[in-house]
């Protein structure tokens, strides 16, 4: 790692699963949860919408997505909300893809390594998933930003894994090292987002979130850039795929045959 052009980590990483066929990789807000769960602190909690909202086109039209992010959090800071408020919110207003917990069990029953590869901070992920998950929530994987500061004042600030990256956390950092494994496994990365640009072109098997609020940037990337992806709605739907993918490359299918059919055609 000493290409001076890969950011130095400010935090550690979990170990790598090695020797395993199969590793599940996926974004959190938007794809785990149901809703982004910094819009809805920044909506709630911080400066509104509105504001929210330009600075996500500001995102769009060249801004770095760490600066916007950071503004956004602090805008709930300034409020006097603490990092405590915060988790209470999420506690209250955020919930799972309700097939999430059940693809999370077969994983975990197969042995198939499950990742969380977020923009947001680990402390709010491990919360919100304590709540619905009866296993395994504090051992779960997640690779993500951090929190700094007294989380019980208003004085706490996103710790990023990346600060000298524009991405705050480039997400590509947690695939990559996956690739480079002899042998490496098969890689599923599930995304929904802008934030998922980076990890989504290293993914053997790329999954891409449909929502109905039409809210489809991942999506819309991929048909763009011309990269092969499945659509999915719901874990429960992409369950079945995945045990599809699985079942068919442990029968001696070629990766290529058997994810060939559940790809998106355009
Ligand atoms: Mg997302």
């Amino acid at each position: 790692m000493a290409d001076s052009t890969i950011p130095a980590s400010t935090l550690d990483y979990p170990p790598l699963h090695e020797g395993r066929p199969f590793v599940v990789l996926s974004d959190w807000d938007g794809t785990i949860t149901t809703q982004d769960s910094n819009d809805y602190l920044t909506d709630n909690l911080g400066y509104g919408k509105d504001k929210r909202r330009a600075g996500n086109l500001d995102v769009l039209n060249g801004r770095p997505f760490r600066d916007a992010f950071r503004e956004m959090l602090q805008s709930i800071s300034a409020n006097g909300r603490t990092f405590d408020d915060c988790k209470e919110a999420l506690l209250q207003n955020i919930h799972l893809d309700p097939g999430f917990p059940d693809f999370y069990e077969w994983c975990r029953k197969q042995d198939i390594p499950f990742v969380i590869v977020s923009s947001g901070m680990a402390p709010l992920i491990r919360a919100v998933l304590s709540k619905y998950l009866e296993t395994g929530a504090t051992n779960i994987d997640i690779i993500a930003n951090d929190v700094e500061g007294d989380q019980a004042s208003a004085e706490w600030n996103i710790k990023f894994r990346h600060p000298t990256s524009t991405f705050g956390h480039d997400k590509s950092l947690a695939i990559l090292p996956y690739k480079r494994l002899q042998p490496a496994p098969l890689l599923f990365f599930f995304g929904d987002g802008v934030s998922d640009l980076s990890a989504a072109q290293h993914a053997d098997v790329l999954f891409v979130k449909r929502k109905g609020d039409g809210e489809n940037d991942l999506q819309a990337y991929c048909i763009r850039e011309n990269i092969q992806h499945i659509v999915f709605h719901d874990f429960s739907e992409a369950l079945v795929t995945v045990q599809a993918i699985v079942n068919g490359v442990n029968a001696g299918g070629s990766v290529k045959e058997v994810v060939g059919k559940f790809l998106e055609k355009h």
